[in-house]
């Protein structure tokens, strides 16, 4: 089943008590991208300045991923973010954040994309979210990330946003701040008014917990010995459960909760090296193996 995400690919510069990474690929819809290609071929849909220094068949070698919606936009400059996990590896600190042509219009979807079943809509601006709803003729499950800033810049469009969309992923902290709420099961349940049937809330790791109208399910985090950069991890944990998800005829709750574990695993590569060196270093069968793991680690 065909699965396009559209979200942020930008330069990244990351610091972490291990170290620093200066001008490194980041984004959300890359890291969803790499993520979700382990189960699925992705259709990519994102714009860049014509600053940015990569070779995109480069980037995705190897992986099935169709950058037909990759545009390389002339007079703009490519989105940057600098975060830091120093204080705090559960939150990223946003130290810079140059929107650049994010701040634009969005990228045009290819018409050989427009008949996407599972839609990613990764974390940026939600206008330009909703633009590439808007071009999509037959989405049958369509999923967003949100971020604090636009939780706070952006509400209206945010909630505009929501009322368009099946789920919606996002951490305990910007749920709080979307709901105003402290409790995350209270706050789920407010998400739901606002359109979605079902809310994803990541707890880093704490785990996540997913709520829809009639269940509440919970997954730890896989036990990890090394978190050396948590950059990605979101999009990761949505490439995996989205990935795995397009490959399902059904959203049967058992369907979902694999879908959710993972989303749990391919995350805990992600976060074992910095930017997308623990990601890259995965495979599909490492992937199952340590599902595996996490499922026998779960099971008394
Ligand atoms: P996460 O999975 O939440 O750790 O996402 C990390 C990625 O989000 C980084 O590679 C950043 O480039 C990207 N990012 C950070 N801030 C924003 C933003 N405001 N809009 C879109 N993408 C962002």
């Amino acid at each position: 089943m065909s699965l396009l995400v559209t979200g942020s690919i930008g330069l990244d510069t990351l610091e972490t008590p291990f170290g620093k990474r200066q001008d490194v690929i980041g984004g959300s819809a890359v890291y969803f991208s790499c993520a979700a290609s382990f189960f699925t071929p992705v259709r990519l849909v994102g714009v860049v300045g014509e600053d940015w220094p990569h070779d995109f068949s480069k980037v995705f070698d190897g992986r099935e991923v169709d950058i037909a919606g990759l545009e390389k936009r002339k007079g703009s400059k490519t989105f940057r973010w600098h975060g830091s996990y120093l204080k705090n590896m559960n939150e990223a600190e946003t130290v810079v954040v140059d929107l650049n042509v994010l701040a634009e219009r969005a990228p045009q979807i290819p018409d050989s994309f427009r008949d996407s079943r599972h839609v990613f809509l990764a974390n940026t601006h939600p206008v330009l979210q909703q633009q590439a709803l808007a071009c999509l003729t037959a989405p049958r499950l369509i999923v967003a990330d949100t971020m604090n800033l636009w939780i706070q810049t952006e509400r209206t469009e945010l909630t505009n946003l929501l009322k368009k969309i099946d789920g919606l992923v996002l951490n305990d902290g910007e749920v709080r701040l979307l709901t105003d709420k402290r409790n995350l099961i209270e706050a789920a349940r407010a998400v739901l008014e606002m359109g979605p049937k079902f809310v994803v809330i990541k707890k880093g790791e704490h785990g996540c917990l997913m709520v829809t109208r009639r269940d509440t399910f919970v997954l730890p985090a896989f036990p990890a010995d090394r978190v050396v950069d948590p950059t990605g991890a979101g999009d990761s944990f949505a490439g995996g459960m989205m990935g795995y998800l397009a490959t399902q005829n059904s959203l049967a709750p058992a369907t979902v909760k694999r879908a959710l574990a993972f989303g749990t695993v391919v995350a805990s590569f992600t976060i074992s090296d910095f930017a997308l060196d623990g990601l890259r270093r995965a495979t599909r069968h490492t992937i199952d193996e340590r599902y595996q793991e996490f499922k026998n680690a779960m099971n008394f």
